[in-house]
């Protein structure tokens, strides 16, 4: 039997990412600067939309951090955050010496419930702390109810911050993930549907929101010849080689996209028969780039009886993220809770979804899972 390893999303080169830094090192532009950067961006740029701007950073952590900052963010202010999601979502809150507020999922696209939502500002404003901003999460590649969460956004004036991470080619209403609230964030890290081995993106509105990013991110240097600051600044600007291997990738990010749907149609169609295993349907005019394909089973025994008869075939699955009102660090932290990321927790399974896995690998998936049900 063959058991090389299947993972659950590995990198996947197209072919020219070795070409730009090839470029880099031609030129000597060996530095957080240069043309692929600019390049990058404005690949970037083009794809989402041409009206917005990109900054490229060295992770999409860092994105969400500054994007925090130019919101106001600061110290004791608290700011509502999507429960289901990794921790990356909700690290940089902290950083600022802000608290999160978590806020459970719905059950159509497992993200932020926007029911829930409003009521916690209601009762936050009621309690004099009205929160900062709206993190919200396109989970696994599937839009959030990006419309109910900007009439409520715009209701109570709280700005959107959209992290998109997962998210890259998804669209909702025709429009690209990413441009859809105040600030968008993006990951290129190793695992994600293209990679640079390690960066992100900060999507802006406005050319200044851009350049202030820029300037954040290369350590706040004022305009002078010497070296002089007058706020604290970060060193979060992506390095002109990362931005080589960006390029490459955004070459055959439509394709990446196909491939990730197919291995989504794929697997969709081999459970057909199994009743006692979900997946997570599409609601009209979403368009999820189905970055992991992820399965609901019927309990907890269930989801870890296939994680470890997968694990045993040497193939990589694991459980849907542990939501943050779960987690040890965030234990002091307030929730709005309605069981629905518990649930998802307990039962849910992500299958190996990445865009380089032959139609025998996924075969192979399919087969260990129907002899377990
Ligand atoms: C990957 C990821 C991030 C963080 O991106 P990095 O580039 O790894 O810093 C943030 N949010 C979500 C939902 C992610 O999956």
């Amino acid at each position: 039997m063959n058991k090389e390893r299947i993972w659950l999303s590995s990198p996947h080169m197209g072919g020219n990412e070795q070409k730009y830094v090839q470029e880099a090192f031609d030129t000597n532009w060996v530095a957080p600067l240069g043309p692929n950067v600019n390049g990058f961006e404005q690949d970037l740029e083009n794809y989402l939309n041409t009206k917005v701007h990109v900054a490229a950073l060295s992770a999409g952590t860092g994105a969400i951090h500054l994007a925090l900052i130019q919101l106001g963010v600061q110290q004791n202010d608290t700011v509502l955050c999507q429960s289901f999601t990794f921790a990356a979502t909700a690290n940089p809150i902290t950083y600022l010496g802000a608290k999160p507020i978590f806020i459970d999922s719905e059950e159509e696209t497992w993200n932020i419930d926007p029911v829930l939502l409003e009521k916690a500002i209601k009762y936050e404003i009621k309690l004099g702390e009205k929160p900062k901003a709206i993190l919200v999460v396109h989970l696994y590649g599937m839009p959030a109810k990006m419309d109910e969460i900007k009439v409520i956004s715009t209701k109570y004036s709280i700005p959107i911050i959209e992290d998109a991470a997962e998210a890259l080619g998804s669209t909702y209403k025709n429009q690209k993930c990413g441009i859809l609230g105040d600030f968008g964030i993006l990951s290129f890290n190793g695992n994600k549907i293209i990679t640079t081995s390690g960066g992100g993106a900060l999507v802006c509105n406005t050319k200044e929101a851009k350049d202030k990013t820029i300037y954040l991110s290369t350590q706040a240097r004022d305009q002078a010849p010497h070296y002089q600051h007058t706020e604290i600044g970060f060193n979060y600007r992506m390095s002109n080689i990362v931005a080589g291997i960006g390029r490459g990738q955004m070459e055959v990010i439509d394709l990446r996209v196909k491939q990730r749907r197919a291995n989504f149609e794929f697997y969709k169609n081999a459970f057909r028969t199994l009743d006692n295993l979900k997946i997570l349907e599409e609601p009209t005019e979403f368009y999820s780039n189905r970055w992991l394909t992820t399965i609901l089973t019927d309990s907890f025994q269930t989801r870890e009886k296939l994680r470890l008869a997968l694990d045993k075939e040497n193939i990589e699955a694991r459980p849907l993220w542990k939501p943050m009102h779960l987690q040890p660090v965030f234990s002091e932290c307030k929730a709005y809770t309605n069981g629905v990321s518990e649930e998802l927790f307990d039962k849910g399974l992500c299958l190996p979804s990445g865009s380089n896995l032959t139609q025998s690998d996924l075969k192979r998936v399919v087969n260990v899972i129907k002899s377990c049900i």
